[in-house]
């Protein structure tokens, strides 16, 4: 049978001019995350994008995959087959059939890409609908609230048949918004926030800082394996490793106590703000959370970011714990974030850390440091790891 995926376009459908190339930046990465499956040809009509698989694959799995592509509103295995309405009675019953049997009221729904078929979409659905109600009588038609909904489509090249659409992942094509770095650290929120930025078509390049040995290599590891399970979404991601031992020992022996986290965290935005003027990217991400420690009170995430000239995107600022530990277990980074080992910040994070620092006195902590041979000196010891 003629099984093929349809993607129907979400957002993309209200980009007038700029459409073709929001369009494009989808096939690509649809056909980068099918092809990691099989063999498939990938097109585009009107609205929706097909694949078609040029070989046997496993077909649930290709439609689970396409679920993940941002830009996709809505995700559907359907049968294709000729455009003449008993052939679509056929494949109705011989795609659907399990459904149908299952099913106590239905409902068809047709749509007429096709204006030379002969029958309009009303006339077609009647067709189907009586076909189907007499050689399946338990099945009764409901229009307002059926159990199982018929669709049938009258495209350019044959006519599709499926079942209700799925959600897709939504959003717009990843590098469709450009490049942004994002601060990766191995725990719940910057999965989350990364995951949501690059939702909205951003390439992101993460950024993690260990601060071996006070962590271990586990530490680092973790945070590959969450940039690796980000890849489903994002695609290929780079993420750069950046030692943090010598800032954070600095900063201990030379700063306040009760500034070191802010001060730790303006080193994180320098070097991630150096890392993306190198990669034209437009802004930082990071996972901060209104009022969740001591980090990030309002005061606190104003004084960590007056140090770079770069916009910081904040998505999760606003969520509750648990909504952004559901978004983790959904996207599927929950568990590799829970793992229990420790983030350099907690290392080094104070007993009393100030909650609304002010941003001389930490300029004045600053001047025992040598920020500038200390950023440098991170960045020239950096490692990249390619994520797949
Ligand atoms: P997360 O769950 O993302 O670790 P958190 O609640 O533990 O968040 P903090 O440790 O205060 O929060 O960090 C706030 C944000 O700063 C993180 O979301 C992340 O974007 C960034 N960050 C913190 N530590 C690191 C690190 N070691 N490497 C890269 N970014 C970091
Ligand atoms: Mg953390």
């Amino acid at each position: 049978m003629n099984d093929i995926i349809l993607l129907k376009q979400g957002e993309i459908i209200l980009k007038g001019l700029n459409r073709r190339e929001f369009e494009n930046k989808l096939i690509d990465n649809i056909k980068r995350r099918l092809g990691e499956l099989g063999k498939f040809n990938i097109y585009a009509l009107q609205s929706t994008i097909y694949a078609e698989p040029l070989e046997e694959l496993d077909m649930e799995a290709a439609l689970q995959a396409a679920k993940t592509v941002f830009g996709a509103f809505s995700v559907m295995r359907a049968a294709g087959c000729e455009k003449d309405k008993e052939k679509i009675v056929e494949t109705v019953i011989n795609y659907l059939g399990d459904e149908i049997n299952a099913a106590k009221t239905f409902k068809v729904e047709s749509k007429r890409a096709d204006k030379q078929f002969p029958m309009s979409s009303i006339e077609l659905s009647q067709y189907v609908g009586g076909e189907i109600h007499n050689k399946f009588p338990h099945l009764k038609p409901d229009m307002h609230n059926p159990e199982l909904l018929i669709n049938v489509e009258i495209r350019e090249l044959a006519a599709y048949v499926h079942g209700p659409a799925t959600r897709g992942a939504g959003g717009l094509p990843v590098g469709s918004g450009g490049r942004m770095v994002t601060l990766l650290s191995g725990g719940i929120d910057s999965p989350v926030a990364s995951y949501m930025i690059a939702k909205r078509g951003v390439q992101l390049i993460p950024i993690h800082f260990y601060s071996f040995p006070y962590t271990s290599v586990k530490a680092k590891e973790k945070v590959i394996t969450l940039a690796k399970e980000l890849t489903r979404y994002c695609g290929k991601l780079k993420i750069e490793l950046v030692p943090f031992t010598k800032i954070s020992e600095e900063i201990r022996e030379k700063c306040p106590e009760g500034l070191i986290t802010v001060i730790m965290r303006r080193f994180m935005m320098r070097i991630a703000e150096r890392l993306a003027r190198d990669n034209g990217c437009t802004a930082l991400v990071t996972g901060d959370n209104l009022g969740q420690v001591a980090s990030q009170t309002a005061e606190a995430l104003a004084v960590s970011e007056q140090c770079v000239n770069i916009p910081v995107f904040r998505p999760l600022i606003a969520f509750d714990k648990r909504d952004i530990v559901d978004m983790a277990r959904e996207i599927g980074t929950f568990e590799t974030s829970i793992l229990p080992f420790e983030d350099c910040c907690t290392v080094f994070t104070p007993k009393r850390p100030k909650t609304k620092p002010k941003l001389d006195e930490v300029e004045v902590a600053e001047m025992n440091l040598d920020i500038e041979t200390l950023v440098e000196e991170a960045l020239t010891q950096r490692e990249r790891i390619d994520c797949k």
